[in-house]
């Protein structure tokens, strides 16, 4: 029997890791449009703050106006009563009366007087607001277009990868494909794992027994680690050539550095020659 590398659930995990760190990076975009809209929502707020205020003083001018337009006419008429009087006691009291209606209007034109002033400074400030919100919504608008953009590829990337997912199930082994579903489908991110070289369960480095691990290396059965429930295959043959490769790459990287540093030195060396002769 040949040995379980389980090639086809490797690569399935290999792919739904990729496509969950695809997941994980698209929801690290939502603070970030929070991050670059808030000063500009800030401003917003304060605005619609202001306006309303504004209003408000404007609705209270009015008020304040046709008030002491109403006591303007009173003391008109009240003056003209004053003409016709028949007696002192009725003059007392229609003199009385108006002194009130006086008071009344000054008391209206002073706090007239101070909303004028406030509503002018209402509107500097809202005037202020309107500049800094605009201001700040045009330094959003690229900013958030980059980011848009930069969502949509990994969004692209994430659907490509889900179709490769679909295209590479459909290929295989249904059960197999069931298995590990099940154990994924509990929130775990790895469902199958190696065995390591002195036996031991990759993901939990339980150790499994000698039966299983020789199930897992020449057996057909599907085993899974008794401890932590991955489903365990024989670990890839090493590749003699390869590794020889990769050794002999980097001895001749080293090498090249060795002579850059050499060379370096040398220069150097050279330069500070020349320097000597200058003097
Ligand atoms: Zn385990």
């Amino acid at each position: 029997m040949t040995e379980q590398r389980r090639t086809a659930l490797k690569e399935l995990q290999k792919l739904d890791v990729s496509i969950e760190d695809a997941r994980d990076k698209i929801r690290t975009f939502d603070p970030l449009f929070e991050e670059i809209e808030e000063p500009s929502l800030i401003l917003e707020g304060e605005l619609g703050t202001s306006r309303t205020r504004l209003k408000e003083m404007k609705l209270e001018a009015r008020r304040l106006e046709s008030s002491s337009d109403e006591r303007r006419e009173r003391i008109r008429k009240l003056e003209e009563r004053l003409n016709s009087v028949r007696n002192l006691r009725e003059e007392s009291a229609v003199t009385t009366e108006l002194e009130m209606v006086k008071r009344g209007l000054e008391n209206d034109e002073t706090e007239a007087m101070t909303l004028i002033d406030q509503v002018r400074k209402g509107e500097e400030r809202v005037t202020e607001l309107e500049a800094a919100f605009k201001e700040a919504s045009d330094l959003v608008e690229p900013k958030k277009e980059a980011l848009l953009a930069d969502r949509e590829q990994v969004r692209s990337e994430l659907a490509s990868l889900e179709k490769d997912r679909n295209g590479f199930t459909t290929a295989m082994d249904a059960r197999e494909l069931q298995i590990y579903q099940a154990i994924r489908g509990g929130g775990r991110r790895r469902a199958i794992s190696e065995l390591t070289e002195d036996g031991a369960c990759g993901n939990c480095f339980g150790m499994v027994p000698l039966q299983h691990q020789n199930e897992v290396r020449h057996g057909d059965q599907l085993i899974r680690c008794e401890a932590c429930g991955v489903i365990l295959a024989a670990p890839e043959p090493v590749d003699e050539a390869a590794l020889a490769e990769a050794a002999a790459a980097e001895a001749a990287e080293a090498e090249a550095a060795e002579a850059a540093v050499a060379e370096a030195a040398e220069a150097a060396a050279a330069d500070s020659a020349g320097g000597d002769e200058e003097e």
